[in-house]
């Protein structure tokens, strides 16, 4: 199966989370290894329930990283990180 998420993107990721001082020490078990979600989420936002859930609607773009002992998840704004809009993106 092919990855989502090219190794020199993962790079990118990895060296923007650096240059803004991201711990790699994990808040909740205190291991210090991380892996990078193959894959961005998008997390959606919606005013309220009572229509269901709404797709489609404003969203967070963002990566995650991912604690490898204990499994806790950390995300990250796409936006915040300067990473959304990228042109060599198709
Ligand atoms: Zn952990």
């Amino acid at each position: 199966m092919d990855n989502l998420l090219p190794e020199s993107e993962k790079q990118k990721i990895i060296e923007k989370l650096n240059e803004k001082g991201v711990k790699t020490h994990c808040p909740m078990c205190g291991h210090n290894n991380f892996i990078i979600a193959d894959g961005y989420f998008t997390n959606p936002m919606q005013s309220g329930f009572q229509g269901g859930l709404v797709l489609g609607g404003p969203s967070i773009p963002t990566i995650a990283i991912v604690c490898s002992n204990c499994g806790f998840t950390s995300q990250h704004a796409l936006g915040v990180l300067g990473l959304l809009n990228q042109p060599d993106k198709k």
